[in-house]
């Protein structure tokens, strides 16, 4: 009896032929532009010690709390596959001490995170992120560079329907009064808050802001806005960024109830949203954490970073300009075996010299592999059985007019590679 088939596993997909072209697409067009601006790539591994995420994204945000998959290896370490990608970064840059020849630093990286969110349109457990982050610049430049770094991506992309929503959450400075005045509304809202919040109330008041819970929402519509107890320096540094985003005529709307999952958030705040994805509507997001470096073992060193939703940014990609499937340049349709296995040796010469080729393996007629090359989208197609073999001669035909030519097999694979190359 066979066995009932295994499915993959909930809040998992498989990203299939179709779609990877178009996943490889946005990838090229990200490197391509990451480079143009002087990032470089940094991989990090998908696991690390539970201790650094607890640490950076901070203990009562709902990453933590609830989703993080956390496990112990073997009865001792607590590990973690990787919420996203900042914390591992910044280990990273201190761990190498990558600030010591020169603070100033750029990476990307592409690759999946893992959340326990509850699955739904555009949420999965398993998604992935294109990220971006400039360690080293307290300048408000490198707040506009990557917000600038955003909409050229997604220009290039074709994606026209995005908002860049900015703010800032102060600091530490600024912190405590926002706080103050927080704690006063959340106390009268107390009744209504889900238990989490209750907790976080007292703990990080800030995060209540951020809860996905109805209830909670709905008791924070009339809360203060941090953007109003902004210290001196923090309003000096918010208002630089988007004078000079006005002067580069990037749009954006300044978002005051913008406070982001994550605690390491500090000064400017940003999310690109966009009216294509539904509920799902922000397709990246990022920040400023100048307090993270140091607060991880680091020098005291300022950073800021975004991460882009990779599978919500290929969804809105799909939709307005889908990526076609290259396809062969050549289909060689042989006939017997004699003709196949020359017509192998063909195949495998021409693939090496990089020519985009198609044959078929097994037997089939003359017109099942015409189909086939039609399908696969061949230019052209090559036919060679062994009559061909012994007149000396191959049939090239092409594909679009149906012309067809005759080639000498003396000396073809050199004259293919010359036609096709
Ligand atoms: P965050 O790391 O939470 O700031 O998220 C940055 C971006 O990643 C978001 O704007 C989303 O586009 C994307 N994202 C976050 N969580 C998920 C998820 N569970 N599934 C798909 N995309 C996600």
């Amino acid at each position: 009896m066979s066995q009932p088939s295994i499915q993959l596993i909930r809040g998992f997909k498989d990203i299939l032929p179709g779609e990877t072209e178009l996943w490889q697409h946005i990838e090229r067009t990200a490197i391509d532009l990451f480079e143009d601006f002087g990032y470089r790539e940094i991989r990090i591994p998908i696991m690390e010690k539970t201790n650094l995420f607890a640490r950076s994204i901070g203990e009562d945000t709902d990453i933590v709390e609830k989703e993080m998959y956390t496990f112990t290896d073997r009865g001792k370490d607590l590990l973690t596959l990787r919420p996203e990608a900042t914390a591992s970064i910044c280990r990273s840059y201190i761990q190498h001490k990558m600030y010591a020849q020169d603070p100033v630093r750029k990476f990307y990286t592409i690759g999946p995170m893992f959340r326990r969110e509850r699955p739904q349109k555009g949420r999965y457990r398993q998604f992935y992120q294109i990220d971006a982050e400039i360690f080293g610049v307290a300048a408000p430049f490198a707040d506009v560079e990557l917000i600038l770094l955003l909409r050229t991506l997604f220009e290039r992309l074709e994606v026209t329907d995005t908002t860049a929503h900015v703010n800032s959450l102060g600091c530490p400075v600024c912190r405590p009064r926002f706080k103050e005045a927080l704690t006063g509304l959340l106390d009268a809202a107390a009744p209504v808050l889900c238990s989490d919040c209750l907790r976080r109330k007292d703990r990080n008041p800030m995060r209540v802001l951020d809860c996905k819970v109805p209830g909670c929402r709905e008791a924070m519509q009339g809360a203060p806005s941090i953007i109003d107890y902004l210290c001196d320096d923090c309003r000096a540094h918010f208002a630089t960024v988007t004078d000079t985003l006005a002067q580069l005529g990037v749009p954006f709307e300044v978002d005051k109830q913008l406070v982001r999952g994550l605690d390491y958030y500090t000064r400017t705040a940003f999310e690109i949203q966009t009216g294509a994805l539904g509920a799902q509507s922000a397709v990246a997001g990022g920040g400023r954490y100048d307090g993270l470096v140091g607060s991880l073992g680091g020098p005291e060193i300022p950073a800021i970073g975004f991460a882009i939703g990779f599978d919500r940014l290929a969804e809105i990609v799909a939709a307005t300009s889908p990526v076609a499937v290259r396809p062969p340049q050549l289909f060689i349709a042989a006939l017997g075996e004699t003709a196949r296995a020359k017509a192998f040796q063909w195949a495998t010469t021409l693939g090496t010299a990089g020519i985009g080729i198609a044959m078929e393996y097994g037997e089939k007629s003359l017109k099942a592999q015409m189909k086939q090359a039609n399908r696969q989208g061949a230019g052209q197609v090559l036919i060679v059985g062994e009559s061909e073999l012994q007149a000396g001669n191959a049939v090239l035909r092409n594909m679009a007019d149906k012309t067809q030519v005759e080639i000498p097999i003396e000396g073809i694979v050199e004259k293919l590679i010359q036609t096709f190359a």
